[in-house]
C-alpha cells in the first residue's frame, strides 16, 4: 500500500488542473459523480485505440483480449468486496439497473398480493420507485423505516416493521444527502433472525468508495453500485447477489448472451452471470473500471476512509462557524457528506453564486425528495467530498459560502 500523498493523487486527475469561471476548479460533487485518475482515462484511450472488440462473441484476437480483459475486471470486482464467486458479479449499468433487476425479477417471481417490502426514509428515488412500481403491479406493500431529527433510522421502529409478510428489506448503506453510514450489519442481521429470513438488498452506491465493503462478512443478499462514482467510467456498475437468489430468479431482459440455445419453440437460459447480462455490455467501461479498482486498492480504502473523515470533520467545523449554516443531517455515523441550509436564502441561488467562483457544489433534493419533506425544505446545498480535496478547498468554500450569502442578504 502506497503512502497517501494528496499533491501526488492530485495530479493524478487532469480536470482538477483547469480553472471554472476563471477560478481553480473546486470540485465537492462528488457524491454524484467523482472525477477520474489519468490510469482510467488512458486505459479508455488504450481500449478504442489498441483492444476494441465484442466481448463474449469471437474467436479472433481482439475479442479475446476485450474478453478477458472484461472477466479481470469481474474478478478484481469479487475480490473488491469479497464475493465467494465470481458469477455472483452481475455487471449493469449502475446501481438503477441493478436495483431495477432486484424488483423485477426477485419482485415479479417472489412477491405477491398484499406482501410486505421494507424500505427506509432516506432512501434515493432510486431505491423507492423501482419498488412502487412492483407494489403498483403486484399489489404489495412498502413500509418505511423512520428516521429521527439527525437523520439516524430508528432501529427500534424498523425491528417492528417486519411481519410474515415481509419479503424483501432494502436500504442504503450511506445516505447520498445526509451523509448518514447505516449500521448495516446489525440490520441484516434483524432481517435474517426473522421466523423466516428476509433477504436484504443493500445500495451502496455512496459507500463504496469510502468503506471497505464484504458481502460475506455482512451476509448481505443483494449489493448493488456504480463505476463512476468510485473514480470509474459511467454506464457501468454491479449487482451482487447471493447464486442461489440469482439462480432463482428469471432473467432480465431477453436477447444475446444471456442464452444457450434458441429455438422458434423454446430458449434455454445462459449460467449466471451471463442470465442478466443480455446484449452488449458497455464493454469500455466494464474494461476500464478495472483501473479504478486498482487505483482504490493502491491507496486502500482503509487511508482513504481517514483521510476523508479528517476532512470532513474540519469542514464540517469550518461551516459551523459561518452565520445562517444549519446542517441536514447531523448522525453520529457519517460519510463526507455535507448537506446544509442557510437562513433567508434558496440553496439554488448559493449554487449558482459558488458556480461563479469556480466552486461546485450540488443543490436541490438530491434525488431523496422524501427527506427534504421530512426536514420541510426545498432542498439543500451538498459538498460531498472526495480522497483528493483538500482542507485549502475546504477554506475556499467557506470564503466563497460568506461572499454568496453577503450578495444574497
Ligand atoms: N443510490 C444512491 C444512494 C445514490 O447516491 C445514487 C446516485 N446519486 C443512486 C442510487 C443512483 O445511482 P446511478 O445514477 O449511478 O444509477
Amino acid at each position: 500500500m502506497k503512502a497517501f500523498d494528496i499533491q501526488k493523487i492530485r495530479a493524478d486527475f487532469p480536470i482538477l488542473q483547469r480553472e471554472v469561471n476563471g477560478k481553480p476548479l473546486v470540485y465537492f460533487d462528488n457524491g454524484a459523480t467523482t472525477q477520474k485518475p489519468r490510469q482510467v482515462i488512458d486505459a479508455i484511450s488504450h481500449y478504442y485505440s489498441q483492444m476494441n472488440s465484442n466481448v463474449h462473441r469471437g474467436v479472433h484476437y481482439l475479442s479475446q483480449i476485450s474478453t478477458d480483459a472484461f472477466e479481470v475486471t469481474r474478478r478484481k470486482l469479487q475480490d473488491f468486496i469479497h464475493a465467494k464467486h465470481e458469477h455472483e458479479v452481475i455487471i449493469t449499468k449502475g446501481t438503477t439497473e441493478s436495483i431495477n433487476i432486484v424488483a423485477t425479477c426477485f419482485g415479479r417471481t417472489f412477491i405477491g398480493e398484499g406482501d410486505e417490502i421494507i424500505i427506509s426514509a432516506m432512501e434515493h428515488h432510486s431505491n423507492i420507485v423501482p419498488w412502487q412500481m412492483l407494489c403498483d403491479e403486484k399489489g404489495c406493500v412498502l413500509k418505511v423505516i423512520p428516521m429521527n431529527e439527525r437523520g439516524e433510522l430508528d432501529q427500534e421502529a424498523y425491528k417492528s416493521l417486519f411481519s410474515s409478510k415481509t419479503k424483501l428489506v432494502a436500504f442504503t448503506y450511506v445516505s447520498n444527502a445526509l451523509g448518514t453510514i447505516n449500521p448495516v450489519k446489525e440490520m441484516i442481521d434483524v432481517a435474517h433472525s426473522q421466523a423466516v429470513s428476509v433477504p436484504v438488498l443493500v445500495d451502496a452506491a455512496q459507500a463504496v468508495q469510502h468503506i471497505a465493503l464484504d458481502v460475506q462478512a455482512l451476509d448481505v443478499d443483494f449489493l448493488v453500485f456504480s463505476g463512476h462514482k468510485m473514480y470509474g467510467p459511467t454506464g457501468v456498475g454491479v449487482l451482487y447477489g447471493k447464486e442461489d437468489l440469482l439462480n432463482a430468479m428469471p432473467p432480465y431482459q431477453g436477447g444475446g448472451d444471456m442464452i444457450k440455445e434458441v429455438t422458434f419453440a423454446k430458449t434455454t437460459y445462459n449460467e449466471l452471470p451471463f442470465k442478466f447480462e443480455a446484449g452488449t455490455p458497455n464493454i469500455e467501461a466494464g474494461i476500464c473500471l478495472n483501473e479504478a479498482i486498482d487505483y482504490i486498492n493502491e491507496i486502500g480504502l482503509d487511508q482513504i476512509k481517514a483521510y476523508e473523515d479528517e476532512l470532513l470533520a474540519y469542514a464540517t467545523a469550518a461551516l459551523a462557524e459561518v452565520e445562517g449554516v444549519r446542517f441536514i443531517g447531523t448522525a453520529a455515523e457519517k460519510s463526507s457528506v455535507i448537506s446544509f441550509v442557510v437562513d433567508g436564502t434558496h440553496p439554488y441561488d448559493i449554487g449558482v453564486l459558488l458556480d461563479k467562483m469556480g466552486i461546485a457544489v450540488r443543490t436541490g433534493h438530491h434525488c431523496a425528495q422524501p427527506i427534504m419533506e421530512f426536514y420541510g425544505i426545498p432542498g439543500t446545498v451538498r459538498a460531498s467530498l472526495a480522497m483528493y480535496n483538500t482542507k485549502e478547498e475546504v477554506d475556499a468554500l467557506v470564503v466563497g459560502l460568506k461572499r454568496a450569502i453577503g450578495m444574497l442578504l
